[in-house]
């Protein structure tokens, strides 16, 4: 089934000069992105994003990361979308991820782990609605 999923390359893989290389992998398993903009986001935006993970004791430090610089968020869509961006971006913890992610090759972190995806369609939905209207994603 067709599906869309969210997408962030989190501040560190910015900082990193990262943008590019972890496109390039999305283009090439054939997830479409159909939303795409770079924002930085306030520390109050994170702690929204991740309220899911609000009493965590990793909350905190989760959250001023993720509002230290510029992210890239995006829409991404294909046939099981959430399932083939996890797969690209490896396990939450890089020491943990399949040889070839993203995480695996490029996270220095647990936390500083350069991607994001969306891990259900229930996530995926409230995530795109966090950052997109439907006016600014393209296609059917
Ligand atoms: P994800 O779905 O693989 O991103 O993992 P989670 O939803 O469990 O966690 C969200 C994010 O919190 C992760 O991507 C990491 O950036 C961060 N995180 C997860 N576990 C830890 C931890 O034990 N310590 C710290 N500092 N950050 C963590």
């Amino acid at each position: 089934m067709k599906e869309r999923t969210l997408s962030i390359i989190k501040p560190d893989g910015v900082a990193s000069g990262l943008i590019g290389e972890v496109i390039k992998r999305f283009e090439q398993a054939g997830l479409k992105i159909c939303a795409m903009k770079m924002i930085h986001m306030s520390k109050s935006q994170a702690e929204g994003f991740y309220a899911v993970h609000r009493e965590r004791p990793f909350f905190e430090s989760l959250t001023n990361f993720m509002s230290s610089g510029p992210s890239v968020v995006m829409v991404l869509e294909a046939e099981d979308a959430i399932a083939k961006n996890r797969a690209l971006i490896g396990a939450t913890n890089y020491k943990e991820a399949a040889e070839g992610t993203i995480r695996r090759e490029f996270a220095t972190d647990i936390e500083k782990n350069v991607v994001h995806g969306s891990d259900s369609p229930e996530a995926a939905r409230f995530e795109i609605g966090y950052f997109f209207n439907s006016l600014e994603i393209v296609g059917g």
